[in-house]
């Protein structure tokens, strides 16, 4: 249903925008070296290289345009050479920051495995990825220390079981978020997997959408928790019933967070779920043909839909691609209860139960993975899901078998009742692997959640708690209650060290806003804990009845 990114359009009802780099206003000269790099090869040919030369012929084979730039078209990125400190993260060429190993993102569509699938990642962590194993806050599961050589046995044991990394990273369309609960839970207002599927099948791998301007993240949902965050996904489709008692989904355009941070539009439609599919290859077209190409900061779909408007980015989606118009729809309802995760025990409308549990901030390994399985497997379980803030449920026990899977589950530490604090604190990599940060995170947002449970064991309010290691918002920073932004700040003795920018009182759904940024608020990692308790105290003994955190 998309129009071929080749055609020059007339866009005679538009004002000419400024040159962006826009494809179908004629821009086709790379205007960057990304865009050269993606004009001189496709990134999805980087595949055949891979197991036709660099894995045979091992690391020093590969073409630079490839490691740094193609690589990520399958999920790999090369992981930071331990020991380089985040002050050196700007100041060092690439090539200085690249380690020799990848870390690998497995891409896992709606959240779903079962658990063939799960045991083969575990498998693969423990075979070929040195036992690491991170859920991300968009339902994936990445790997370190992931060697070229074992790529082509990797993927051939992924796709054995279904599984892919095909544009799980790059300047794609990236894994599609869906609720972990979609089929099971009575007060879904759609069940969208089968039109994550059918999107995963038609545009994933596919040459036509392999180039877009910069990444492209999605979410389809009909959860009534609105769990995947369609507020800051470039599309979102929101599960909605009309006037006319239909179900289909609202549409949202635009959304996202890094430096600059928007908050997704609706264009106002209504999708009925067999268009869901044409619909999604309209917008990613648009972004495709109309997205801004000169700079990659500003390249995301977001500055062009602030630019146009949601009535003008309607208009090109139907008159330009769909070839007809949508109707208009609804609003999605507000938001069921405070909480977007999915943790505890909780009934399936078919009368067993689903058991959500908090690894602490997502991380897990291989044995972890094989010992959930396992439990998965003696409780009657063959389906378990991840979620978009790094935690995992197991569908499908029946009742007379909770109790024993809860005890199961607790016994190896992945608690089905955890603190606020475990629940609700998110991690991205940070400098341990990526090469863009500049502090550590896991071990220090770890660190963090016990000391909270330690001092306040009694506190039980939703409050989330997001650390990044750099400027860019992979963890969410800006929509969180706590946000911690990793930088280099000075300490008492005047030396230069780890700690963050705080911003405090970011939240979506109803009063959906980012957090501010406190001019001169920052924290040493060190006097984190310090920090943050006493914020939470403060908020706890001087909240008025009903009163949140963002409030
Ligand atoms: Fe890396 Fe920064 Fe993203 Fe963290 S927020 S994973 S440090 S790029």
């Amino acid at each position: 249903m998309s129009t071929p990114a080749s055609r020059t359009p007339a866009s005679r009802h538009h004002k000419r925008p400024r040159g962006e780099g826009q494809w179908a206003l004629g821009y086709r000269e790379p205007l960057n070296k990304n865009e050269e790099n993606k004009k001189n090869d496709d990134g999805l040919n980087v595949r055949q290289r891979i197991i036709d030369i660099y894995s045979k012929q091992g690391f020093d084979s590969i073409d630079p345009a490839d490691l740094r730039g193609r690589m990520r078209w399958y999920g790999l990125y090369t992981q930071r050479k331990p020991g380089i400190d985040g002050g050196k993260t700007a100041i060092l060429e690439p090539e200085e920051l690249d380690d020799r190993y990848f870390m690998l993102r497995v891409r896992i569509d709606g959240g779903q495995l079962d658990l063939a699938q799960l045991r083969t990642i575990a498998d693969i962590s423990n075979a070929y990825g040195r036992g690491t194993a991170d859920l991300t806050d968009r339902q994936n599961i990445q790997l370190h220390w992931i060697e070229i050589e074992s790529v082509p046995d990797i993927w051939e044991r992924l796709e054995a079981v279904g599984l892919s990394t095909t544009e799980a990273c790059g300047d794609t369309p990236r894994v599609i978020l869906g609720c972990p609960l979609a089929g099971i839970d009575s007060d879904e207002v759609i069940d969208a997997t089968e039109q994550i599927l059918e999107i995963n099948e038609r545009v994933v791998g596919n040459p036509a959408f392999s180039n877009l301007p910069r990444k492209f993240k999605s979410a389809l949902s009909g959860c009534p928790a609105h769990c995947t965050v369609h507020e800051i996904n470039d599309v979102a489709f929101v599960g909605v019933v009309n006037e006319h008692g239909e179900t289909g989904y609202d549409l949202w355009v635009g959304g996202g967070l890094s430096t600059n941070p928007m908050l997704g539009k609706r264009l106002g439609v209504f999708v009925r779920p067999e268009q869901a599919a044409d619909v999604y290859e309209g917008v990613v077209g648009v972004f495709r043909d109309y997205g801004y190409r000169r700079l990659r900061h500003r390249a995301r779909i977001k500055f062009l839909v602030n630019d146009w408007g949601p009535e003008r980015f309607r208009e090109v989606l139907e008159t330009e691609y769909l070839k007809e118009q949508l109707p208009d729809g609804p609003a999605p309802e507000l938001p069921r209860g405070s909480r977007r995760d999915h943790v505890g025990v909780f009934p399936q409308k078919d009368g067993d139960f689903y058991v959500g549990f908090a690894p602490k901030v997502g991380r897990l390994d291989g044995d972890k993975l094989h010992a959930i399985a396992d439990i998965a497997e003696r409780h009657g379980s063959d389906r378990v899901r991840t979620t978009v803030e790094q935690k995992m449920v197991i569908l499908d026990v029946a009742p007379d078998r909770v109790d024993s899977i809860v005890a199961a589950l607790e016994a190896v530490d992945l608690q089905v009742k955890p603190s606020t604090f475990r629940r609700q604190t998110m991690a991205c990599t940070g400098i341990e692997y990526c090469k863009l940060a500049i502090v550590e995170t896991k071990a220090t947002a770890m660190d963090l959640i016990d000391e909270l449970e330690r001092r306040l064991p009694a506190f039980e309010e939703p409050l989330t708690i997001n650390v990044n290691g750099c400027p860019n918002s992979c963890a969410r920073i800006q929509v969180a209650d706590i946000g911690l932004k990793g930088q280099l700040v000075v300490d008492e003795n005047g030396d230069q060290v780890e700690g963050f920018q705080i911003h405090l009182g970011g939240s979506l759904g109803v009063n959906a806003g980012f957090g501010r940024k406190v001019r001169g608020l920052k924290t040493t990692a060190k006097a984190l804990p310090d920090y943050v308790a006493r914020v939470v105290s403060n908020y706890d003994s001087q909240k008025k009845e009903g009163e949140s955190f963002a409030d």
